[in-house]
């Protein structure tokens, strides 16, 4: 391997060492980075193309850290629709070229990136904006139609499609402490639901505290949760704000609930899998939290399930019926 060296004035040949590049923008992305020396003078050399792979690994680790989301995902969100770059920015009301040049690789702004990772998981939202800009004529007919018509094919087959729509009004909450910094995913909860439901006897009040534990462990590790739910102290532990969760385990295109009466008159709901789940969405850090609190919970009783969480300053410091703040995972007892 040859380039040119400033230094030496001359081609030389050049070796590649290996050097950590630790901060990007303030985040610590410690991403692996080569670096030409040339073999002569053992001076770094800047090599345009060895450089841009550097910056494509840097900026990939820091949009996976913020959640940014990634050119591929757009262009999949334009594809589903069959709608041109031109059109997606006069749906979104974003300034000119804006897509085109976050599909070729310029960082997008948070705020744009929540929102398109919004409406790339839920195309109700998408078919708001979509019907706004039709009403507004930044499209036209045409561009309307198009997606109406992919819009249409998918919610005549789920017959979940009202029982969602009223869960994610309820529950889905813009960035915050309380929902760790996450907007809820529904699809993706109830493939963590069912997920977890294949690997274990899951009860319904057991279900709140798994989902908690995770949320929790999660944004003690990265600052962020997995479900973006928020949670409330209830007497037997933390539990889905507004009792969502009796909305959440009737949907059933990924798990079904039984009731069963026990013989004190008490009903016990129990979740089992469909085993459609799709993990694909989860990252490797994600599931790797899962199957831990799966494995620690997956062995305990409803009533021992429920002691963990007592033990958590989530749950001690904070009265009945009051949102807890992911605050508290910074000390968790059930990773100490
Ligand atoms: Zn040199």
């Amino acid at each position: 391997m040859k380039h040119y060296c400033p230094y030496c004035n001359s081609e030389q040949e050049y070796s590649i060492v290996k050097r950590i590049f630790k901060e990007y923008k303030g985040v610590k992305v410690n991403v692996e980075e080569n670096v030409p020396i040339c073999k002569k003078c053992k001076n770094e050399l800047i090599i345009n193309s060895i450089e841009d792979e550097n910056l494509k690994r840097i900026y990939n680790k820091y949009m996976e850290i913020k959640n940014i989301i990634t050119p591929s995902e757009i262009k999949n969100l334009r594809n589903r629709y069959g709608i041109s770059q031109r059109e997606l920015t006069a749906i979104l009301d974003f300034g000119k070229m804006t897509i085109n040049r976050y599909e070729n690789g310029s960082l997008p702004s948070k705020s744009h990136s929540d929102y398109l990772k919004l409406i790339a998981k839920d195309e109700y939202v998408f078919f708001d904006k979509v019907t706004e800009a039709y009403d507004t004529n930044r499209i036209s007919q045409k561009t309307f139609s198009k997606v109406k018509n992919v819009v249409n094919k998918q919610s005549i087959h789920d017959n979940n499609y009202e029982l969602k729509l009223y869960i994610e009004n309820d529950l889905k909450t813009s960035p915050n402490i309380y929902n760790g910094f996450q907007v809820l995913d529904l699809e993706k909860l109830q493939n963590l639901i069912s997920y977890i439901a294949s690997k274990t006897k899951l009860y319904l009040t057991s279900l709140n505290k798994y989902l908690w534990f995770i949320d929790m462990i999660s944004y003690n590790k990265r600052t962020i949760s997995v479900t973006g739910l928020t949670y409330i102290h209830e007497q037997y532990g933390p539990v889905i704000i507004n009792r969502k969760y009796e909305e959440i385990s009737k949907l059933d295109d990924k798990y079904k609930r039984e009731d069963k009466e026990k013989n004190d008159g008490s009903i016990q709901s129990i979740i089992t899998s469909n085993g459609n789940y799709d993990l694909s969405t989860f990252s490797d850090k994600e599931i790797k939290i899962i199957d831990y609190v799966i494995h620690l919970l997956s062995n305990k009783s409803v009533k021992e399930i429920s002691n963990l969480s007592h033990k958590e300053l989530g749950w001690r410091n904070t009265e009945r019926f009051e949102k807890i703040s992911f605050q508290y995972a910074d000390n968790l007892k059930i990773i100490e």
